[in-house]
């Protein structure tokens, strides 16, 4: 049925083998993969519970961790819970998450006593915000940090397991030496302050693999030439790199990998020559905006059963580069398929690669079915 996803599984398992290349033989550090962008499709998640090279695997959802947790545990991989939790979620993370990502110490006192209660002591994660400004203790506040770190210690039941920092997600702020030899600097004093080790300093996401000095990624365009992972980052947590293939630092594609691993195809239900402009007064369209037309004379247009309701339009180029999109409404998009001539028919598929976000719509969707490439 259309209009559906089509997943490719092996471009994703080589996916999977470039960036741990780059992560774990270049880059020396542990390699976490993150679901949330697919929904944690359970055919991606069987083939990354299957690749040795993943060490954990990470959503933002606890749903979408509890459906997996099971399978992920059997292969001798963590499931982490990269949001911070909801005060609510207590019991939820001590049954399904194995490292929790932290910032709030009455949650971790929740967390602790969910632990308690069923005799488990639960790994956590405290997250450092150094100036993205989404989630963490602010990294100037040293103290809040310290006395955070202290507090863990002495419970009985959470296990201060690491530090980490999430960048270029709200701030857009880019990782570089500077700010993540930072984040190191405070797993060290953590360190001296409570006389017991991290195992984890989780360095960013996919915008962090720029810094890892690798054959595989050159350094191009505006990428710094000299900038280098500090020592003491252990770990990365990669979703659209593994998605999609995309380095988020510089918006370049990391050489070796797949960037249509996720495709999107939909149906043409109405193919009609008419005008490029619409015909009478202008007012505002389905979503209280004013369209602007360029007259192109009469076009070729398709109809394609799918809309803004699944999918971002600004986030999906067609594969035929023939193929232009016009726009469209909630349940249809419009295209310009005056350049393929006689090509395609009513009935005829037309495919899409995608970005972050129209792949992260089309996999919410209900109405959009998955097809899987093995
Ligand atoms: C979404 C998310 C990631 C993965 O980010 P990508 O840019 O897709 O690699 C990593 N860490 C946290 C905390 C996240 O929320």
């Amino acid at each position: 049925m259309y209009p559906r996803i089509l997943i490719d599984i092996t471009k994703l398992r080589d996916n999977i083998k470039t960036l741990a290349k780059i992560i774990k033989n270049d880059g020396k550090c542990s390699l976490m993969i993150v679901t949330k962008g697919m929904c944690a499709d359970p055919e991606m998640v069987k083939m990354l519970v299957e690749s040795p090279e993943v060490d954990f695997v990470a959503d933002s959802r606890i749903k979408n961790i509890a459906s997996y947790s099971k399978t992920v545990r059997d292969a001798g991989k963590k499931t982490v819970l990269i949001r911070i939790p909801m005060l609510s979620e207590a019991d939820e993370i001590v049954k399904h998450v194995d490292l929790c990502f932290n910032s709030e110490m009455e949650t971790v006192r929740a967390i602790n006593q969910a632990a308690q209660k069923v005799g488990k002591v639960q790994d956590v994660l405290l997250m450092v915000d150094l100036g993205d400004l989404r989630e963490g203790i602010f990294f100037k506040n040293e103290d809040e940090i310290l006395k955070a770190a202290d507090e863990i210690k002495d419970m009985k039941n959470v296990n201060l397991y690491g530090i980490g920092v999430n960048l270029t997600c709200y701030g857009a702020i880019i990782p570089k030496n500077d700010n993540l030899s930072q984040l190191v600097e405070i797993g060290r004093k953590i360190e001296e302050h409570t006389g017991k080790k991290l195992e984890m300093i989780s360095g960013g996401n996919s915008s962090s693999i720029y810094l890892i000095e690798s054959e595989i990624m050159p350094r191009i365009g505006r990428m710094p030439k000299d900038e280098k992972m500090p020592e003491g980052i252990n770990n990365l947590r990669l979703g659209e790199a593994f998605l999609l293939g995309n380095d988020t630092a510089y918006e370049t594609e990391i050489p070796e990998t797949h960037h249509d691993a996720i495709k999107l195809q939909a149906e043409i239900i109405e193919l009609k020559e008419k005008p490029s402009l619409p015909i009478g007064e202008v007012g505002v369209d389905a979503f209280g905006e004013k369209p602007y037309y360029e007259d192109k004379g009469i076009m070729k247009r398709a109809i394609i059963a799918v809309g803004k309701q699944d999918t971002d339009l600004g986030s999906m180029t067609p594969v035929d580069d023939r193929i232009e999109i016009m726009g469209g409404s909630s349940d249809h998009i419009i295209l310009d398929l005056t350049a393929c001539g006689d090509e395609y028919k009513v009935g005829d598929i037309v495919e899409f690669t995608v970005g972050y976000g129209g792949m992260l719509k089309l996999a919410t969707s209900p109405y959009v079915d998955r097809e899987y490439v093995k």
